[in-house]
């Protein structure tokens, strides 16, 4: 049992495993609780503050495998504020697949410049908006593409000076299919990551 610092205890009302969870049901904040910090042949366990660690708590375990899976299936992507971190869940176990259905729907091209260059899959709401990892949010992207869009929100990336060169030698048609992703926005914002079958 652990101590927080203003002395109340870390009660774990029943531990848990990383096989007992879905890692994509599980939010997406993380309160990191403290560091473990060594040197000098003593190590220090440096427990955060508390801030809201209360309600349902569970201990959950970890062996060294499971953290390795835990890591790789997750990407620290902000700091919100002390402790505080954004995580997201990057699936990588199924983003092989989703992607190249993505690509094969995408003709294997670019869709912001239409070239055939070893294609990522772009989050149409991104990522850090919380955009799921689904085919219908994705879209075939070069790397550069993918690397000038960054964070930008989709509408305003088709508007930007970027897009209009790269897009440039895009057929009319390709354009309009483009263009039609702003109608399906919010349709697209209403979509969560489904949990993985197991
Ligand atoms: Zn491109």
């Amino acid at each position: 049992m652990a101590l927080l610092d203003n002395g109340s205890a870390l009660v774990p009302v029943m531990d848990v495993t990383l096989d007992d969870l879905n890692i994509l049901e599980v939010g997406s904040l993380i309160q990191i609780a403290g560091a473990i910090w060594s040197g000098n042949g003593k190590v220090y366990l440096a427990p955060l503050p508390d801030e809201d660690l209360n309600g349902d708590l569970r201990l959950l375990k970890m062996d060294a495998a499971q953290w390795e899976r835990f890591l790789n299936q997750t990407d620290v992507l902000d700091i919100r504020g002390p402790g505080k971190a954004i995580l997201r869940k990057s699936q990588r176990l199924i983003d092989q697949h989703m992607a190249w259905a993505v690509f094969e729907r995408d003709g294997y091209r670019c869709r912001y410049c239409g070239i055939k260059a070893p294609l990522t899959v772009d989050h149409i709401i991104p990522w850090s908006q919380n955009g799921a990892t689904v085919a219908e949010n994705l879209l075939s992207s070069c790397r550069r593409d993918n690397k000038l869009r960054g964070d930008m929100e989709y509408a305003e990336w088709l508007d930007s000076p970027d897009y209009r060169r790269v897009s440039a030698a895009l057929l009319p048609t390709q354009q309009y299919l483009n263009r039609n992703v702003i109608e399906k926005l919010d349709e697209l914002r209403k979509i969560v990551a489904k949990p993985r079958s197991r």
